[in-house]
């Protein structure tokens, strides 16, 4: 199944997309696309529905979030070997994680805003994972029956935020409003035959900047979901985002920042795409 959320924002309704690529909706049967939906009892009741018997949805709605009431965003760092390379780094023996904030979830189409100040906003497009069931110390091989599903997620960074007010902190560089573009589907993990071979790309005003696949992954995503829940638990909702591959301005020389006016598309094979559109804050910098 292809889950998604259409509508205006706060407002969003429930949806799937059905074979033929017309959305549905799914308001008779859930509320929302909430972390109980993505558990595996509700996701086998909506399996059950017959997509023909659910109203087609008229003309081309915003798509929100594809998940909502998200309770945590755990992200890998440095995850690829080529990103690796690019930002001439040695292969870490254990993966990066940061907490990205929640309140940055945004819309998979919605505009990105350059927060006040902004000199170095960066892109990174990703698999993400989005979990079914509690997992906490799980071993790799039960690790993938805790994944609902997966969906795209930009992990946006503010480079100077990140690295160099104060000391380096991850979830001051990447946690902006709007900073989280997630979506457009949740794509249900039985879906997905394999999460290690899927081409990935980004795109900055038609030209290709990104161009990797998901087997380029150093901690695969079986083992990645092990390995965060020995330091937390995981829950239905949570997000777990596997890393970027190389083409961020990590890598670039020269560098190319986003600037109020970039066009972003992006997509992992089978999940989708997202056309984003870079803005300036309307907010003037405090500092
Ligand atoms: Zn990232």
């Amino acid at each position: 199944m292809r889950l998604l959320r259409y509508g205006p924002r706060r407002q969003e309704r429930p949806g799937l997309l059905d074979p033929d690529g017309i959305i549905r909706d799914l308001s008779a049967h859930v509320a929302d696309i909430t972390p109980a939906v993505v558990e595996p009892s509700s996701l086998a009741r909506l399996r059950s529905i017959d997509p023909a018997s659910l109203p087609a949805v008229r003309g081309v709605p915003r798509f929100g979030a594809c998940i909502s009431s998200i309770p945590k965003i755990v992200c890998a760092g440095l995850n690829y070997f080529d990103h690796a390379r690019e930002a001439s780094l040695p292969i870490p023996a254990e993966p990066f994680l940061f907490l990205k904030a929640i309140s940055a979830v945004n819309g998979p189409n919605d505009d990105i805003v350059l927060p006040p100040g902004s000199v170095r906003c960066d892109w990174e497009t990703e698999l993400a994972m989005v979990i079914g069931t509690r997992a906490q110390n799980v071993a790799e091989r039960d690790a993938l029956e805790h994944v609902a599903g997966y969906c795209i997620l930009n992990d946006v960074a503010e480079r100077e935020f990140q690295f160099e007010r104060g000391e380096p902190c991850f979830a001051k560089g990447k946690s902006a409003d709007t900073f989280a573009p997630l979506g457009p589907y949740l794509v249900t993990a039985d879906e997905i035959a394999d999460p290690q071979s899927l081409a990935i790309f980004l795109e900055l005003n038609g030209k290709r900047m990104q161009d990797g696949s998901t087997r380029d992954m150093i901690f695969k995503c079986a083992w990645l979901v092990s390995y965060v829940s020995a330091f937390m638990s995981l829950n239905p909702g949570d997000i777990v985002s596997t890393g970027t591959p190389a083409g961020t301005n990590t890598g670039l020389r020269p560098q190319r920042y986003l600037r109020a006016g970039d066009e972003l598309r992006l997509g992992v094979e089978g999940l989708g795409e997202q056309r984003a559109h870079v803005v300036a804050s309307a907010v003037s910098s405090p500092t």
